[in-house]
């Protein structure tokens, strides 16, 4: 689709989104999987039912703008995710994997920080401030996701995967 006006790009930027979105719907119960600490699992869990939300509120986006919902594949979510695809494979500590596998989750909720923010920007200037307000929910959302992972990583993950004991030295 040729971006001929910031309409265009608007949309452009919401079929990344639904991709992106998609995919972490079909990862998350992956790392919820992979993860060992029971807030961690937990944490994947709960932002699963958030991100199907947010699969939902994106479809009301585009309605409000009157296009049908058509996702266009996010190079980005999908590199960001076969990361934490390889981190779920990895051996050794589970307390040191833990802590690898919320890096690779908090890179994927700034990635959709800085996407919604964007997109959030560009909705403004184009006066749809109902599209506005659905993408300000589901950004609440990222950041309270991202918090609450640095609150496992602080709290309890990081001091586990510290104690682990190194047999590289
Ligand atoms: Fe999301
Ligand atoms: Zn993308
Ligand atoms: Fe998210």
């Amino acid at each position: 689709m040729a971006l001929e006006s910031m309409s265009d790009l608007l949309l452009d930027q919401l079929k990344d989104l639904y991709s992106a979105e998609q995919q972490l719907v079909r990862a998350l119960p992956k790392l919820a999987e992979a993860a060992c600490s029971q807030s961690l699992k937990e944490a994947f869990e709960g932002h699963l039912g958030e991100t199907e939300g947010q699969v939902t509120r994106l479809e009301r986006a585009f309605q409000q703008l009157g296009v049908k919902p058509i996702a266009r594949t996010c190079r980005g979510m999908e590199g960001l995710l076969r990361e934490g695809d390889e981190m779920t494979h990895e051996s050794g500590s589970e307390s040191v994997r833990d802590a690898g596998l919320i890096a690779a989750a908090q890179r994927v909720e700034h990635y959709e920080i800085a996407a919604y923010g964007c997109a959030i920007t560009f909705a403004r200037l184009l006066g749809h401030e109902e599209v506005v307000s659905l993408l300000e929910e589901t950004l609440s959302e990222e950041k309270a996701a991202d918090d609450k992972l640095t609150g496992i990583a602080d709290e309890e993950v990081n001091q586990a995967a510290l104690a682990a004991p190194s047999t590289t030295e």
